[in-house]
């Protein structure tokens, strides 16, 4: 009987594994296309200074709404993006569109806000990474400064020896460095001292359940305060309810992010929403 359902359960598997692997090719062909399409878009979502409730900048998010499978999350194709080597033109256009975006966006505003995009440690590979950066950058009106990579630390373990002087660089040139998605990969504290990062932020995972124990709590307070002690900026994501923010704003985390303030927005809506804001 045992072995019976062994067998079916090898079966399923495998037919899991086939149709994942059909899905996999399937989305590899339309994503080729995509960007020649014009079907990949970049939308924002605001990151909110807790103390003082004004926004601080803007993480951009990339889009795909492909015509032949619909609206597919980057969750579901970052992946096979950064296995096919196509990571490299989506990172760009998410680059080029959410600078010239940003910078207009910040042409009504008294305060220019901060953009936040995500990086794949694969991208790093590609020759004269840093070098195509700074010229991106240096085409538009927004300064280093003002721009965060984020980074998930899981790939970017893999890969240090070579990723580290990379990272060294790109802060060199002013640009801020952001571990992402901290605690849900092998968040060791000495790389906290050892890579050159100047922000974390917190896994939705945590910010979830602050508030359903102690435990959680304090650890979430044991974070930040660890950040704090190595002078890096703490940003909460995933922040959906207002006992979250009180909490966060307890433990001094600095900035938060989440659909408690915003869902990621498009420049449109950002604009209708945050520049009279801002004025006022
Ligand atoms: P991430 O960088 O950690 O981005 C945060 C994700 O959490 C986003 O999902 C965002 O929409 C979602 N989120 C924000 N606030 C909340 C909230 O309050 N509750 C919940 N449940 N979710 C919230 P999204 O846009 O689907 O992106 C997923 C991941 O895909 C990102 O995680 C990032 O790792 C990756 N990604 C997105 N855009 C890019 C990109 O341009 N380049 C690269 N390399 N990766 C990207
Ligand atoms: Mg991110
Ligand atoms: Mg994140
Ligand atoms: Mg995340």
């Amino acid at each position: 009987k045992s072995k019976a359902r062994q067998k079916g359960g090898f079966l399923f598997f495998n037919t899991q594994i086939n149709q994942q692997v059909h899905k996999d090719l399937q989305v590899e062909s339309a994503l080729r296309l995509a960007l020649k399409n014009n079907e990949i878009s970049v939308v924002y979502q605001p990151q909110i200074l807790i103390q003082s409730g004004k926004i601080h900048g803007v993480e951009a998010l990339v889009r795909w709404n492909s015509e032949q499978l619909g609206q597919i999350s980057p969750v579901d194709f970052i992946g096979i993006a950064e296995d096919t080597g196509l990571i490299h033109e989506i990172g760009m256009f998410v680059l080029e569109q959410s600078l010239a975006d940003i910078s207009y966006f910040n042409t009504s505003q008294e305060h220019p806000i901060a953009l936040s995009v995500n990086l794949s440690p694969r991208q790093l590979n590609a020759p004269q990474f840093v070098e195509n950066l700074v010229t991106t950058v240096s085409q538009h009106d927004l300064d280093n400064q003002l721009i965060t990579l984020e980074i998930t630390e899981s790939l970017l373990i893999e890969d240090l020896t070579y990723a580290s002087p990379i990272l060294q660089q790109l802060r060199d040139h002013g640009f801020n460095l952001s571990l992402d998605d901290f605690g849900t990969g092998y968040s060791s504290l000495s790389y906290l001292s050892n890579l050159p990062i100047n922000e974390i932020k917190i896994d939705r995972s945590f910010v979830d359940k602050l508030l359903t124990s102690s435990e959680s709590d304090n650890l979430v307070r044991a974070i930040i305060a660890i950040g704090e002690s190595y002078r890096l900026t703490m940003v909460a994501e995933g922040v959906e309810t207002a006992e979250q923010l009180a909490q966060l704003s307890n433990y001094h985390c600095h900035i938060a992010q989440g659909y408690y303030f915003d869902r990621p927005l498009s420049l449109t809506d950002l604009s209708h929403k945050y520049s009279a804001k801002i004025s006022s």
